[in-house]
């Protein structure tokens, strides 16, 4: 069973970072064009290894048509019966341009900025009102679980940079600047499992051809709920 704290790709560490590095759950059946033998894509994966590989291509077709999709059969691994059943996120695409596709839920103010590399943004009805704007939305500060592979003495002290560091990671994830740009804010830590749990706030790159779009979209969208859903 792969680790789904390791990236699928290159399998090292893959704490969590909105637009850096982001998960996708089994359940979801998209094929792994990684994995050795025929399996569902199941953990997390750095953007700039999916960026890196050939096969992100076959992966990012599987993932948005899983954003578009509603409950629908999926053919299991070997073909045989019964089929699988799935719930995609039933997403509109709304924008497809020469980077990236911009996908509109049609149940929740949410948005997926999808680059045709593979990495993916999500954004919720403030993160469009701040690209409206001209400026860079802020991933919501959620906490993060994350079980290391090793203790780290004085985890509680680490920053980002020294966490991906540690971990052996941190050319992953960006340059120095770009990880000085992330908050990150450290939670607990659960010795027994080697549970870390944090915060990061990251700045959103959202490739100019979607801002300039949602910019102009953000005028005259209505708003599917008023609710935090998040
Ligand atoms: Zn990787």
């Amino acid at each position: 069973m792969p680790d789904l704290n390791e990236c699928q790709i290159c399998g090292a560490p893959a704490p969590l970072v909105p637009g850096h590095c982001d998960g996708v759950a089994g359940y979801r059946l998209i094929r792994d064009p990684w994995a050795e033998r025929p399996a569902f894509f199941d953990g997390n994966v750095h953007f700039s290894c999916l960026a890196r590989s050939d096969k992100h291509v076959v992966f990012v077709e599987e993932f948005t048509h899983m954003l578009q999709a509603g409950h629908e059969e999926v053919q299991s691994l070997d073909g045989s019966p019964p089929p699988l059943t799935r719930m995609g996120l039933g997403m509109a695409e709304i924008f497809a341009g020469a980077e990236c596709r911009v996908y509109r839920s049609g149940v929740a103010d949410r948005w997926m900025v999808v680059s045709h590399s593979g990495p993916w943004v999500q954004l919720g009805p403030d993160d469009l009102a701040q690209v409206a704007r001209g400026g860079t939305p802020l991933s919501p500060a959620n906490v993060f679980p994350y079980r290391l592979p090793k203790d780290l003495e004085g985890i509680a002290s680490y920053d980002l940079q020294g966490l991906l560091t540690a971990l052996g990671v941190a050319d992953r994830y960006g340059s120095p600047e770009t990880l000085a740009q992330i908050e990150y804010e450290f939670v607990d830590y659960y010795p027994p499992k080697r549970l870390l749990e944090y915060v990061v706030r990251v700045p959103l790159a959202v490739p100019q051809e979607a801002r300039a779009f949602l910019a102009e979209y953000a005028e005259h969208y209505t708003p599917v709920s008023f609710e935090d859903e998040e």
